[in-house]
């Protein structure tokens, strides 16, 4: 068989093949085969809002500002946070706290929402842990101008999100209970007196 007939014999059977698919409506078998097949399979969509995802304890949501277990404020206006963000989105003004002398409070703190990134950079440089990003997703309005938070919104945040705050922390290593913050501190590959071993 020379090349020319081969070419031809391969030219019928593709116009064959052609035929066969417009006639048995090849694309409707295809998509029906598709359809019956993910019937059978378990269904990832969420039907949002009505069902919700569970959200992992690092997870990125809003900030929120957290006090001590006795109410009184973590901030103390250090404006680490400020200098830590890469969007410069936060604004600290501190001032002497009248009640106490030569320490420092928040007066005034704002974050940007609509340009922050959600890089947990401000809650790392925290020293005192006053900041947390929580699990709360859902602020979305109408209005860009109600997204800059001030002090009064997110102390709220934190306070209603308080047990996310503290996941959070937990889950960044920012904060530990004192079995686990001594196991994590303290656990070096070799004693750090171990004397040193001349060559
Ligand atoms: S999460 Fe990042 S971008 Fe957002 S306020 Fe903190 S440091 Fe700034
Ligand atoms: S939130 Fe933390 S880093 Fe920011 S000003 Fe307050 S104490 Fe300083």
């Amino acid at each position: 068989m020379n090349a020319a007939t081969v070419k031809a014999t391969d030219q019928e059977k593709s116009l064959l093949r052609t035929f066969w698919d417009v006639f048995s409506f090849a694309e409707i078998r295809i998509a029906m085969k598709l359809v019956f097949r993910h019937m059978f399979v378990k269904s990832v969509t969420f039907q949002y809002p009505r069902e919700k995802r569970t959200i992992p304890d690092a997870h990125r949501g809003a900030l929120g500002l957290l006090r001590y277990d006795d109410g009184v404020e973590r901030c103390v206006g250090c404006d680490l946070c400020e200098a830590a963000c890469p969007s410069r989105c936060i604004k600290v003004v501190s001032a002497e706290d009248p009640k106490k002398p030569l320490s420092r409070v928040a007066t005034e703190f704002y974050i940007d929402i609509t340009k922050c990134v959600f890089c947990g950079y401000c809650v790392e440089a925290c020293p005192v842990n006053a900041l947390a990003m929580t699990k709360m997703y859902e602020y979305s309005t109408p209005d860009k101008r109600t997204l800059i938070f001030d002090k009064k919104r997110l102390y709220e945040v934190g306070e209603k999100h308080i047990e996310d705050a503290k996941r959070y922390l937990y889950a960044h290593n920012q904060e530990k209970n004192d079995s686990d913050s001594r196991a994590y501190r303290y656990k070096f590959p070799h004693t750090v007196t171990a004397p040193r071993r001349d060559p």
